[in-house]
Order: C-alpha cells, then sequence, then structure tokens
C-alpha cells in the first residue's frame, strides 16, 4: 500500500494541461470605449453627441485590489481586445481542467472507499458534530 504508484494522468486531464501551456499574450481586464467633449468654445461637441471627440479606448483592469486603466489608440485596443478574449478562453479552459481533475478526484474517491467501505460511518459522525457547532454559535 505505502508503495503504490502514483496515479496516471487520465487522457482528458492531460489533454487540457496541453492545451493550457499552449500560452499565447492574454491578459484581464475590460476594454472600454467612449466619446468626449472638449471645452473649446463654439465647438459642435458641446451640443451634438455625435460630434464628440474619440472614441477613446482605455483598457481597466484591478492590480492588488485598486482599479487601474490605460489609454490605448485604436490600433493597440484591437489588440488588446484579441488579447482578453484569449484569456477569457484560457480562463474558461482552467475551469474545465479543475472540472477534469475534480472527475478524477472523485475517480480516487470512489475507488478508495470500494477497498475500506466500513470507514464511512465515522466520516459522516463528523460532519454531523460540524453543524451542531455552528448551531452552537448561533444561539
Ligand atoms: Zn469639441
Amino acid at each position: 500500500m505505502a508503495t503504490s504508484a502514483p496515479p496516471r494522468v487520465p487522457p482528458c486531464v492531460r489533454q487540457i494541461a496541453t492545451d493550457l501551456a499552449d500560452a499565447k499574450p492574454m491578459r484581464r481586464g475590460s476594454l472600454s470605449e467612449r466619446t468626449v467633449k472638449c471645452s473649446k468654445p463654439g465647438c459642435a461637441c458641446a451640443q451634438d453627441p455625435k460630434a464628440r471627440h474619440g472614441p477613446y479606448y482605455s483598457l481597466t483592469h484591478a492590480v492588488d485590489g485598486k482599479t487601474r486603466s490605460r489609454f490605448l489608440t485604436t490600433e493597440q485596443a484591437a489588440l488588446v481586445g484579441q488579447q482578453i478574449d484569449a484569456g477569457r478562453k484560457f480562463r474558461a479552459r482552467v475551469d474545465d481542467y479543475w472540472e477534469a481533475c475534480e472527475d478524477w478526484a472523485d475517480t480516487e474517491l470512489a475507488d478508495s472507499s470500494a477497498s475500506s467501505g466500513e470507514a464511512k460511518k465515522g466520516g459522516s459522525k463528523r460532519i454531523s458534530k460540524t453543524k451542531s457547532f455552528r448551531k452552537s454559535k448561533l444561539s
């Protein structure tokens, strides 16, 4: 038992890991586009929303709980849009990876309870103890 080999990585987990390792420039955050009014006297932007200046693009992202913004040119905005998109796909793939690993963990759990079925009752007792502890905290 102590000399058991490490579990073999299931093909689906290995596949997702390979996908994740195939990295590309990507980022979190969001892209915003806005038009602005200037303060020049007589400029049409003051009256007409369509005459506003821009669009101006900026990237907003959180760093250590603070929101940071960075202005971007139109060309940069297009590229940043792709980078954010790549980041979104990567994050979805990370979620897939977690799910595949958790399925794998469930399989491992089922295998271990099949070989030692009697340990189950002790486990459920422990859970009910935790619940009653929480109740006593409330009163
Ligand atoms: Zn103006």
